[in-house]
């Protein structure tokens, strides 16, 4: 192969964060970059929805990361623009309210006596018998059970786990509670306040966060203009197709349909990819049955968000609000002008509601008006009523790759596919779609840096993004924060 290595051509596909910061890097080293992004906007997973003088995430967004040096960059790109925030959060559960991060004085008042016998009686039986015969941890049901017992699962993991995953915890992979193991404080709070367990400081999530102004995606509408300024190319409503290979399998150019449905192509030196893992080894193996069979085994959760423009000027005084009962449809409730206060008209605030669901399922095709009388009831219920009547517009917004879903066996799936992907020596696949793992932005981030760094050096190495910083430390505890 022959190219100029102080300027390869680089094809980044997706606009999310990872592909963005990819490009951010390899713009600034004077690579010839072009970002081929899908959407009429940039940000991906972390995009920003204006209407009105409204602004919605998708979903609550907050940043915060374990590395300075993305911290200081994106300090650096916003200014001022980048606030400092604290959260305030809580938990809904039948008639109560649990602040969250947990605070034992608020679990004492809130919970009843019989309840805390039960979780401590359950919480003993699980140990014990972990002691006796520990078992293997398959499935998050498994985990969590063992480590805070049937009680505390059948109340508040189990049924939050089936409403978010849309499968019975029994089916999901304990990947995703040890990973994500900060979001079981309940049971360690819980078992501090009763005394079952001591020592050690509680786990808990850090309460300062970094939020944009004008919302998460003010941060890649700063880098693509950044990235522009610095010569790449950014195409929006460009949609990937295909790649096309030489004989040896590297990846030669890449196929893509423009706005206006017109077929382009674009050569390449190297390719990093965002998009998610099945769709692309679909590209690079199309037809091959092996592939077919691993890509239809890592399926996505889908997310359904009800943005609702109020004519009130505060709801809570929470910036989420977790809904883990099943009888309610959304899993979070957030106030986005909590985050920051230009998320709203002054004087107004908004709701979004983030609904779990399946791409086509009787949610996603629901029609705004009729989710919206199912939410403001169900919002009533919970204990905010006349939202209805204060409702000025309501609109949702939708992402179809929303959570990786981790069933059990999943990870030998996810590796067969990451196997053709190495084959081509000069692709690397990355990001939250591209390893299909729970990642945060900042992961995300940090991964395209990483690849963008491998190209400036001359060679992708697509294994290291399958593991890449699943140290499975506790992202909240060591966090440079606001
Ligand atoms: C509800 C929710 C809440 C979250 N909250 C937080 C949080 O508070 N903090 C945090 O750090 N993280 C949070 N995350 C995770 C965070 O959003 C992701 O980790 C991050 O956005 C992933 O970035 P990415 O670039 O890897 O993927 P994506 O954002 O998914 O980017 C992939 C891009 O590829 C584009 N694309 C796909 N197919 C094609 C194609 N064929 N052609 C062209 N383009 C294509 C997509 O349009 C998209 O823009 C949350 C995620 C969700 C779903």
């Amino acid at each position: 192969m022959i190219f100029d290595f102080k300027k390869p051509r680089v094809a980044v596909l997706g606009g999310g964060a990872c592909g963005m910061t990819a490009a951010w890097e390899l713009a600034a080293a004077g690579c010839e970059v072009t970002v081929l992004e899908r959407e009429p906007r940039l940000g991906g997973l972390c995009a920003t929805h204006e209407r009105d003088g409204y602004r919605f995430d998708l979903g609550g967004h907050r940043f915060i990361s374990r590395s300075g040096e993305l911290v200081d960059r994106v300090r650096g790109l916003l200014g001022e623009e980048l606030l400092s925030r604290t959260r305030r959060s809580v938990i809904l559960h039948g008639d109560r309210r649990y602040r969250y991060p947990l605070d034992a004085a608020d679990l004492a008042r809130n919970l009843a006596s019989v309840e805390a016998v039960r979780a401590v009686a359950s919480y003993a039986r699980a140990r014990l018998g972990q002691r006796v015969a520990p078992g293997a941890d398959a499935s998050f049901e498994d985990w969590v059970v063992a480590r805070f017992g049937s009680h505390l699962y059948d109340l508040f993991f189990g049924p939050y786990t089936e409403k978010l995953w849309g499968l019975p915890p029994s089916q999901l992979s304990a990947d995703w509670a040890s990973e994500r193991i900060s979001l079981l404080d309940l049971g360690d709070a819980l078992l501090r306040l009763l005394r079952v367990r001591r020592g050690g400081r509680p786990r808990s999530y850090a309460r300062g966060y970094f939020y944009p102004r004008l919302g998460i995606g003010q941060i890649f509408e700063a880098m693509g203009e950044e990235i522009r300024r610095l010569g790449a190319t950014v195409t929006l409503g460009a949609t990937v197709t295909g790649l096309d290979r030489d004989r040896r399998g590297q990846v030669r150019a890449v196929r893509w349909r423009d706005e206006g449905g017109r077929e382009r192509g674009l050569d390449c030196d190297f390719v990093i990819s965002t998009v998610s893992l099945p769709l692309l080894a679909r590209w690079l193996a199309p037809g091959d049955g092996e592939v077919e069979r691993h890509a239809e085994a890592l399926r996505y959760r889908a997310v359904r968000f009800l943005n609702l423009m109020l004519d009130r000027p505060a709801v809570s005084e929470n910036t989420w609000m977790y809904v883990s009962e099943p009888r309610y449809l959304a899993t979070r409730i957030q106030e986005p002008r909590h985050r920051s206060p230009e998320m709203a008209p002054p004087g107004k605030t908004s709701l979004m509601l983030e609904i779990p669901c399946d791409v086509d399922d009787a949610v996603w095709r629901a029609a705004d008006a009729s989710l919206l009388a199912r939410c403001t009831d169900d919002l009533g219920r919970l204990g905010f009523p006349g939202i209805a009547a204060d409702t000025r517009g309501c609109f949702s917004t939708f992402v179809a790759e929303g959570y990786p879903i981790y069933t059990l066996g999943y990870g030998a799936h996810q590796l067969a596919l990451f196997a053709h992907v190495e084959r081509a020596g000069n692709l690397a696949s990355c990001g939250r779609q591209g390893t299909f793992r729970y990642i945060f932005m900042d992961i995300a981030m940090e991964m395209g840096l990483h690849a963008a760094r491998q190209v400036l050096a001359g060679a992708l190495r697509p294994r290291d993004y399958a593991g890449f910083r699943s140290d499975r430390q506790l992202i909240e505890s060591q966090s440079v924060t606001a």
